[in-house]
């Protein structure tokens, strides 16, 4: 039998990897487009060791409608698109806000439009919780209010959103999934695929493994005088194996038409809030490996602490967040170390 395919942009990306093997395991054919701005091309070798799969791939930036619009020619019968497309740093869109507008707005309205040309009805949308902003109840749930973006690419979540729900108003048989990410962390527990930082990462988690394999000195606690049990901040750090296999389950709904409504939106988290202190004790725990820390002041922009509802994706979607936080952080660990052995491989 013929596999579904899916077209998956971004697909070489932290969160996009993650989901084309998941996809591949559930029997789907995905097709990844990428342009390989913030992702390798050896992320398709790491599927391929995990799957048996070498999916097809084509280097396109969906800013590109020309190209774009070729590929659809050339791959006429996609089912779905998950739309992972997309510039994610917080800091450097405060920098560069017009390069996130044009990233992140330009790609969505170009699928969208070529949805339309080439008769896709379904489209999975990669969302974050940094549309809920500091809520002023804990858990969010979907309908928590959204409060005003407090960075570029916040707003280009926000906006995309919007010009989604627009879309399924005005065009029948377009239908959406919109999945808000809590934060992803972790890596796949092969060590083939993981998180692969530009530089020196604003993320917590990649600090965190590189400061306990000695690329970095000492890790920065930004702030311990938070309104928090401990003084650090909260967050719900969300397994990224789990949280690729609810793209699965979004994409199932959507092509076997479960959706019970034309656009849906879905908090992926775990439910529970862990501190940044809690992080650096549990990897500790996990690894045997010591973290150097220091406390330095409070970050820009953050957020005292945030977690999940995530009951409407376990009886709406059938999903939930399965994996341990220390086996997550144990993951986590393992892929930097994959990474050394590669970086020393290389360099001989
Ligand atoms: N954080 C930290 N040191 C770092 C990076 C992050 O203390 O080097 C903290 C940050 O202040 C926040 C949490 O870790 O409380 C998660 O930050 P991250 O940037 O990973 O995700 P965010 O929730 O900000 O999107």
């Amino acid at each position: 039998m013929e596999k579904t395919r899916i077209l998956v942009t971004g697909g070489t990306g932290y969160i996009g990897s993650h989901t084309v093997v998941e996809l591949i395991n559930a029997g789907y054919e995905p097709i990844i487009i990428d342009n390989l701005s913030n992702s390798n091309i050896d992320v398709l070798e790491g599927i391929k060791a995990i799957t048996g799969v070498a999916p097809i791939f084509e280097n396109i930036d969906c800013k590109d409608y020309t190209s774009l619009d070729r590929f659809f020619e050339k791959y006429p019968d996609i089912k779905a698109i998950i739309n992972f497309a997309a510039s994610k740093a917080v800091g450097e869109s405060v920098e560069k806000p017009l390069l996130y507008y044009r990233n992140n707005l330009l790609s969505l309205i170009n699928l969208v439009e070529l949805m339309r040309k080439y008769k896709i009805d379904n489209f999975v949308f990669s969302s974050s919780c940094t549309v809920y902003g500091q809520a002023d109840e804990l858990p969010v749930t979907e309908n928590t209010p959204i409060k005003p973006a407090t960075s570029p690419y916040g707003s280009t979540k926000q906006m995309s959103e919007t010009i989604l729900s627009d879309s399924v108003n005005a065009y029948p048989n377009m239908k959406c999934i919109l999945l808000r990410y809590f934060n992803p962390i972790g890596a796949h527990p092969s060590a083939e695929i993981g998180e692969l930082p530009n530089g020196i990462p604003n993320n917590l988690l990649p600090y965190v493994t590189q400061t306990a394999a000695g690329i970095r000195e000492r890790l920065r606690v930004f702030g311990n005088d938070y309104d928090t049990p401990d003084g650090s901040c909260i967050r719900d750090y969300i397994n990224v194996v789990d949280l690729a296999k609810a793209h699965v389950n979004a994409v199932q709904r959507l092509v076997e038409q479960k959706n019970k409504k034309s656009i849906e939106i879905f908090n992926l988290g775990t439910g529970r809030g862990v501190s940044v202190l809690e992080i650096i004790r549990t990897f500790e725990k996990a690894t045997g490996v010591n973290v150097p820390y220091e406390i330095a002041p409070r970050r820009d922009g953050d957020i005292t602490q945030v977690w999940a509802d995530s009951s409407l994706a376990n009886t709406e979607l059938g999903w939930k967040a399965e994996t341990s936080l220390e086996e997550t952080l144990l993951s986590a660990w393992n892929w930097e170390m994959r990474l050394k052995e590669k970086r020393e491989a290389a360099s001989k």
